[in-house]
């Protein structure tokens, strides 16, 4: 593996190590690209009042992250190169504050990870794994996932298959063909997920890879690194998740920051 897009800080309260370990873990394992991508800050707006959200760096760390990770850069410059984005959902409520908030801070590039449906905090929000029987937030789901794959704003869309629904697998395949196709047709990558293939989550889902190949949408591995050893651990994982998931005539492509 030689480049790593998907890279987190114990800034967002459940990853380890510090930002130092990831850079050393990631030249040891030999790649040559790393970028962080820690769970966003968000800039909820004041109708949520005072909603905590307990899984993403805090709006006042956005200055500290982007200077650790930049002094690295620098440091680390001809062993490897560092880019320093984030991990974000698409909350319709608050996202072009938090995009301008983030840019304005030398954020370098954004992943989509829609870990939730609408606002996170709107009433009626819930993680993307809650309600796997039920058709309309599936919809509501992927129409989010579609809309930012158009918008041209990420630079890829990590575990695209993120949603949990097992209802019915035709309805499944027909709805994340439309995923499939937009990543397609605006040639945005479509993450497998290290972490989840590791942790033998519900997710890679076998037949969302497989529509991906149906497809020919650009597919990325991403380690979605939560603790440095999955870095040097990332080889390994990413040669056999292309096993397991290669057969289905995946189109792996590998992409640079511009
Ligand atoms: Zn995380
Ligand atoms: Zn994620």
């Amino acid at each position: 593996m030689t480049a790593n897009y998907h890279t987190h800080t114990k800034r967002c309260n459940h990853a380890g190590g510090t930002d130092r370990e990831y850079v050393e873990a990631a030249v040891a394992a030999g790649i040559k690209t790393l970028g962080f991508s820690d769970h966003s800050p968000y800039l909820f707006p004041e109708e949520f009042g005072n909603y905590y959200s307990s899984f993403r760096m805090h709006p006042q760390e956005l200055p500290g992250y982007v200077q650790s990770v930049t002094a690295l850069r620098d440091e680390f410059k001809g062993k490897i190169d560092v880019h320093v984005g984030v991990e974000l959902e698409y909350y319709p409520k608050c996202f072009d504050k938090t995009e301008k908030f983030l840019k304005d801070g030398g954020i370098e590039y954004f992943l989509l990870g829609q870990h939730f449906i609408r606002n996170e905090a709107d009433e009626g929000a819930t993680p993307a794994s809650w309600t796997p029987q039920d058709r309309e937030r599936f919809v509501e789901h992927t129409d989010t996932t579609v809309k930012c794959i158009e918008s041209g704003k990420f630079f890829y869309i990590a575990h695209p298959d993120v949603f949990k629904f097992d209802a019915d697998d035709v309805f499944y395949k027909e709805t994340v063909a439309r995923i499939c196709e937009a990543a397609k047709k605006c040639d945005v990558p479509l993450e497998i997920n290290l972490l989840g293939f590791r942790g033998k989550r519900y997710y890679p889902n076998p037949l969302f890879w497989q529509v991906a190949g149906e497809i020919g949408a650009p597919v990325i591995i991403g380690v979605d690194a939560h603790d440095p050893r999955a870095l040097l651990e990332a080889d390994d994982a990413a040669a056999e998740a292309v096993r397991e998931f290669g057969k289905f005539g995946l189109k792996f492509v590998e992409r640079e920051l511009g």
